[in-house]
């Protein structure tokens, strides 16, 4: 018997034994492709030899030391690359362990800076349904997700939801992706106005939702329209990009594609690619003097925060990405995967819809495609064991449609693809479908 606490007590887990470039091997030596990155976190792929160094000569100097006592050269190298990347000098970093703890840093932000504005009954953040920004009990209470909430509903604040932005599901068969877009934002200005702006702290949204609803862009001028909406009503624009961040939508923020800036962003997965755990809440400028001008500090801080081990793997992941124009080929190997994809499926009776960013994609599954009805969401468990017995790692995922009912499947492969990868992937991905029944 195992003393670990697993995941789901009564499943038995392969035993994951080494790892080599897109493919993970189990101590039995059965070989499976990374299509998915675990959940979009291995950019770099497995056993990466510049990032293994990086992380060794880092732990010979200084493994840690804490951020209360000493800043390290790692920490203070990641910010200045992550702020100019962010595209302003003096944006400010904040390093932690993981995507909720950077949300939970995010949300604490914007409370500090209304107070140190004066607005101390600015308080509540709106979200989205049909969102996931963590599993913590704050990150939890922006989630739109009721499966992951349901349990701990009565411990969680019941801040206002609004739609998502979903256009396969919500836009009108005659509304075009730009009134669709507009559409969708109003909804934020309706929940301000409803639960008045003098209380709203900020609107936190995914750029590109990930697992809940499988890799779905905003529409048209969606984030836009948000952005101004935000400005009018004195509300703080949250991006979490947690998951499409860190290059995985093509850019090394996914709102660059969206012409906005965000006052506040999480990055966590591909930031330190699985090598170490790390995540980060990056603020603009004038978020961090106003706190630090009235309070003189942000009253908040962890154990772990600024990590000198996890912060040198978060460099050496950024050199490698620099290096090897990764993002270029992440828009290369994307164009091919979206390509192979509509060739295998895109006639598929199954499958609705096909979207995403990058390498960061989203099948919907459908009983029918002219109705749209939803799958059963059973479908995401049973296509997960299907893709291991087929050596294949892919992310399904259930309620998608409308938090109930359908699946979809997203892939997230590392940025290290080549085009025979994309191959098997496809290839691995018409087995598995068949396997479970559609088609
Ligand atoms: N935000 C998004 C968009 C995520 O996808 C996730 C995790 O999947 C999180 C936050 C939470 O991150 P973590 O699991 O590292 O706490």
């Amino acid at each position: 018997m195992s003393s670990v606490f697993y995941r789901s007590p009564n499943h038995t887990y392969p035993r994951g034994a080494r790892g080599e470039g897109v493919y993970l091997y189990d101590d039995q030596g059965k070989q499976y492709l990374d299509g998915s990155g675990g959940a979009a976190v291995t950019c770099l792929g497995h056993g990466h030899p510049d990032v293994i160094a990086a992380i060794k000569a880092q732990v010979e100097e200084l493994a840690y030391a804490h951020t209360a006592f000493f800043t390290n050269e790692p920490q203070e190298l990641l910010a200045a690359r992550l702020a100019e990347r962010f595209g302003e000098a003096g944006a400010r970093v904040y390093f932690l362990s993981g995507g909720s703890e950077a949300n939970e840093t995010a949300i604490k932000l914007a409370r500090q800076y209304w107070l140190a504005r004066g607005k101390d009954s600015k308080h509540i953040v709106i979200s989205r349904e049909q969102s996931y920004h963590g599993n913590t009990l704050g990150a939890l209470s922006l989630s739109g997700n009721p499966m992951r909430r349901e349990i701990y509903a009565p411990c969680l604040h019941d801040w206002p939801r609004i739609a998502p932005c979903y256009a396969y599901r919500h836009q009108q068969d005659d509304e075009t992706d730009d009134e669709y877009g507009q559409r969708a934002a109003q909804a934020l200005e309706d929940a301000i106005l409803e639960h008045g702006a003098d209380n709203i702290s900020a609107f936190i949204a995914e750029t590109v939702v990930g697992a809940t609803l499988g890799a779905v862009p905003p529409s048209g001028p969606y984030l836009k329209r948000i952005r101004e909406i935000c400005d009018r009503h004195d509300v703080l624009l949250i991006l979490d990009e947690v998951m499409a961040g860190s290059g995985r939508s093509g850019t090394y923020f996914a709102f660059e594609q969206d012409e906005v800036v965000p006052d506040i962003t999480t990055i966590a997965k591909g930031l330190g690619g699985g090598y170490q755990a790390i995540a980060a809440t990056i603020t603009r400028e004038f978020v961090h003097d106003a706190i630090v001008e009235r309070f003189n500090a942000f009253e908040h801080g962890h154990t772990y925060i600024g990590h000198a081990t996890a912060c040198a793997a978060g460099v050496a992941v950024l050199d490698v990405i620099n290096r090897d124009d990764l993002l270029a080929n992440v828009q290369h190997i994307s164009d091919q995967l979206f390509g192979e994809l509509k060739i295998a499926f895109g006639d598929h009776p199954n499958v609705g819809n096909i979207r995403g960013r990058g390498l960061f994609i989203g099948i919907e599954l459908v009983e029918d495609r002219e109705t749209k009805k939803p799958v059963d969401r059973a479908y995401s468990g049973r296509i997960k064991q299907a893709a291991m017995n087929t050596g294949l790692i892919i992310y399904p995922g259930g309620r998608t449609a409308d938090g109930e009912q359908g699946a979809h499947i997203l892939l997230a492969p590392p940025f290290i693809y080549d085009e025979s990868h994309v191959d098997e992937l496809v290839s691995k991905l018409q087995t598995v479908v068949k396997e479970v029944g559609l088609g």
